[in-house]
């Protein structure tokens, strides 16, 4: 047991809003006794969300794996999706559970992002989209990709759970590919406890999510025109979600501060993970690249015994599922082994920062040593 005065330090924390700004919203709630089924609350999530953003369409839905089902669906989608290998879980098992085949090419070195190259390396004729993730909020070469959808005509989704509030050449990230999909799970920068949306510029597509999310019902009179699932969000993650979206703007300023007083110990020191140029990012996360596995495990080692508890965000490679094919992902087996996200979150002091900093900074110099 670690004593009561060292808090263990995670990956991450969320940052709970004023309770009674939420109760505020509890007392509107208990007022009209209305919990769910599209009620003012989502409907004022989706147009703050909206708006704080600069999206056309934002439907709100109970998870990010729901938007990843519910875009792939819309999609119509039912052949080989290609995909990255370096990515959460549910990147890969939404593809799978909608029927289709993942099939998997690397990713760059760099961002860390799927590589446009090897995408038209593993193109075929039964290829109709490509799903790839923003991983830690770094675009994907959307640029590429668009032109590679164009040419093969083939759709695209981008998993973007990490992206809320990244621009990229002045705009959201959110605004490339056909759909993007949003989680709002505890764990991300912007959270309403369980949660997620779907993003998209086309207003027939909307509309059918719309309708989708909500068993395919097309009106009060409920008829239901083709098949849908419950992926509602409630009221209450709702005025959660509500009053976190007023804190937002901050949050990132203070991470991008944390950011800067990691870097102002670590750069030179560990490797990081390139942001594309344009890019203003949000600071979702900081991630280290070790140069081995074993330098990387010391290191936690390390961390871990003055409980600090990174996390190996993203290991092992999602090509790696007994569920999918095979396919050999080189650069995503070597990163995802070196990979270590540092904790990052609003309360995170600068004590605490630099605790983990002299921590890391340790460790290193005595693994050079053995
Ligand atoms: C968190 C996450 C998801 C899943 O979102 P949930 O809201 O937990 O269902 C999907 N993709 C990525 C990359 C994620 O990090």
């Amino acid at each position: 047991m670690h004593s009561p005065k060292q808090p263990r330090i995670l990956v991450t924390k969320p940052a709970l809003p004023d309770m009674d700004s939420y109760i505020d919203y509890l007392r509107g709630i208990w007022e009209r006794g209305q919990l769910t089924n599209n009620g003012p609350l989502v409907k004022e999530l989706e147009i703050r969300i909206k708006d704080y953003l600069g999206l056309k369409h934002c439907l709100v839905v109970s998870s990010g794996t729901i938007a990843l089902q519910l875009a792939l669906k819309a999609l119509e989608l039912d052949g080989d999706v290609i995909t990255t290998p370096f990515s959460f879980v549910a990147t890969s098992s939404a593809i799978a559970w909608e029927g289709c085949r993942p099939v998997f090419a690397d990713i760059e070195n760099d961002t860390l992002c799927i590589d446009p190259d090897r995408i038209e390396t593993v193109l075929t004729e039964h290829t109709q989209a490509i799903l790839a993730t923003h991983i830690y909020g770094y675009p994907c070469a959307v640029d590429s990709i668009q032109d590679l959808a164009v040419k093969h005509q083939l759709k695209v989704i981008y998993d973007a759970a990490h992206a809320f509030g990244v621009n990229y050449r002045n705009q959201s990230l959110l605004n490339f590919g056909d759909i993007s999909t949003l989680s709002f799970h505890a764990t991300k920068l912007f959270y309403t406890g369980e949660g997620g949306a779907v993003v998209c510029n086309d207003d027939y597509l909307a509309e059918r999510i719309r309708r989708m999310r909500d068993f395919g019902i097309n009106g009060p009179e409920a008829f239901y025109p083709e098949i849908g699932i419950n992926a509602k969000m409630s009221e209450l993650h709702a005025a959660l979600g509500l009053c976190v979206l007023s804190g937002v703007s901050e949050a990132i300023a203070r991470r991008k501060a944390i950011c800067s007083r990691y870097d102002a110990a670590l750069t030179g020191r560990l490797v990081r993970p390139v942001l594309r140029e344009g890019t203003e990012y949000n600071y979702a996360y900081y991630p280290v690249i070790f140069a081995s596995q074993a330098e990387l495990q010391h290191v936690r080692d390390a961390l871990n015994e003055v409980s600090v508890y990174p996390r190996r965000y993203f290991y092992p490679p999602l090509s790696r599922l007994d569920y999918v094919g095979q396919y050999p992902v080189p650069l995503a087996e070597d990163i995802s082994a070196r990979i270590l996200c540092l904790p990052l979150y609003e309360e995170l002091d600068e004590e605490q920062i630099d605790m983990i900093c002299s921590v890391v900074l340790r460790a290193l110099n005595n693994y050079s040593k053995e």
